[in-house]
């Protein structure tokens, strides 16, 4: 099957052909002939599927045919996504697809001036591509309305839902016509989504390509059982060995993640981050240094990496494994991108043991061992002192303790019993 196959504008069919998109992936072959007969869609897919094309596409078909210009201050079609950086890399692929004809595309993110959004606004736009949070500010502002907005997409919604903006995006529901076309996107199906689902869309169609949760096939997942205090060393060792590679390492708080890049700067690697401290110009600028291979490994916290679309990652690091189970799916998503091979690794110090298990639970899978041996509790002792004691730099000559943290052959995992013998 092909692109004019699924009835989209011969226009828009050569504007992918000229950017080399032209089978459709399996979420857009299964979504987009459902939105182009105007039903509510719900898509179970992740980062890396191609989604922004299976409803920007559909989207921007209908918004071609449209006549006439959009209202001063209304949006024909409203984008929400969670992030910035989602919604900008939103906005430019519809803004690539859309280049040459006469469709408007705004983009309105917190962390930039409002002033310029809300001259972008005044004339109306044809596509509006938001977070949540700054919309609101733009319509309490009346700089925005958007009972003109019949086409609505909530992109990576479980990830709205994590960032608490349940109450935004009420208040957004409240705003739009009821006669409107919705589509919703999520990589997993947490219980609350059932609720937001039941806000926005009537009668969906279900789409899904990869069962929720279940990482993209063509990731090599492993993980070093390693003492927190030699992390960083180990992650030396492993980002020395493709130097000329893109890595992308994800850790839990601001402070520890700049920290982090500090040292492997000092180590000699070209290194940026991006977190919550960042101003919306630093976090911009780092992006697309990391996407144009002018920085080899970028440092980041789950909130900023959200849906990145930077298709040569080939490592992501779990440098320190997320508290949200779904968002190990989420961070190793950035790799092995459109049919590309990746490699996700994480490491587990003694304290991580139960999210890990979550995160194997989520995904119904164990992740390969590539070095050390899974931590237990020790009765009577703190949780963060595992068995097999930290590793202590990794260095050749070192010594070897149980546990390493040393890269060796993956072997499969001991069960607790052979472990505890
Ligand atoms: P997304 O899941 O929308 O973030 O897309 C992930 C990546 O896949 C992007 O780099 C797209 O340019 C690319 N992509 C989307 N659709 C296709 C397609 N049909 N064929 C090849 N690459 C695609």
């Amino acid at each position: 099957m092909d692109f004019d196959m699924l009835g989209l504008a011969p226009r828009l069919v050569a504007k992918l052909a000229e950017q080399g998109i032209t089978d459709p992936t399996p979420i857009q072959s299964q979504a987009i002939p459902h939105a182009m007969n105007g039903r509510d869609v719900m898509g179970l897919a992740q980062t890396g599927s191609g989604k922004t094309a299976a409803f920007g596409l559909p989207m921007l078909d209908m918004l071609m045919k449209e006549g006439g210009k959009p209202s001063p201050k209304t949006a024909r079609a409203l984008i929400l996504a969670p992030t910035r950086e989602l919604a900008k890399q939103i906005c430019d692929t519809l803004a690539a697809f859309s280049d040459g004809t006469h469709l408007k595309t705004v983009l309105v993110v917190g962390g930039a001036g409002i002033t310029g959004q809300i001259r972008r606004l005044e004339r109306g736009t044809a596509v509006l591509v938001a977070t949540p949070g700054r919309l609101i500010d733009l319509m309490d502002r009346g700089a925005v309305k958007l009972n003109e907005t019949r086409f609505l997409v909530l992109d990576e919604a479980d990830q709205m839902l994590d960032l608490g903006f349940i109450h935004a995006l009420r208040r957004i529901a409240s705003s739009l016509p009821a006669e409107r076309q919705t589509m919703l996107f999520s990589a997993t199906m947490p219980k609350q989504m059932a609720e937001l689902a039941e806000t926005y869309l009537t009668d969906a169609v279900r789409v899904q390509v990869n069962a929720p949760g279940k990482p993209v096939e063509k990731i090599a997942q492993s993980v070093h059982f390693v003492a927190k205090a030699v992390k960083t060393d180990l992650l030396v060792e492993l980002l020395d060995a493709h130097r000329d590679e893109l890595a992308l390492v994800f850790g839990r708080t601001k402070h520890g993640m700049e920290k982090l890049s500090r040292q492997l700067d000092n180590a000699g690697f070209s290194v940026t981050s991006i977190h919550g401290n960042k101003s919306q110009g630093q976090r911009d600028r780092a992006i697309s240094d990391f996407r144009a291979g002018r920085v080899r490994v970028l440092v980041a916290t789950d909130v900023a990496a959200r849906g990145l679309d930077i298709p040569d990652v080939r490592h992501v690091y779990n440098y320190e494994l997320p508290n949200v189970a779904e968002n190990y799916v989420h961070r190793i998503g950035r790799t092995a991108r459109a049919g590309a091979e990746g490699k996700a690794i994480a490491f587990c110090a003694p304290d991580e043991m139960s999210e890990l298990r979550d995160i194997e639970k989520a995904m119904k899978a164990q992740i390969p061992v590539a070095s050390g041996t899974p931590w237990e509790p020790v009765a009577g002792e703190s949780k963060s002192r595992g068995r097999g004691g930290p590793r202590r730099g990794g260095k050749p000559g070192g010594g070897a303790p149980a546990n390493t943290g040393r890269p060796q052959q993956q072997r499969r995992r001991r069960s607790p019993k052979q472990h505890a013998a």
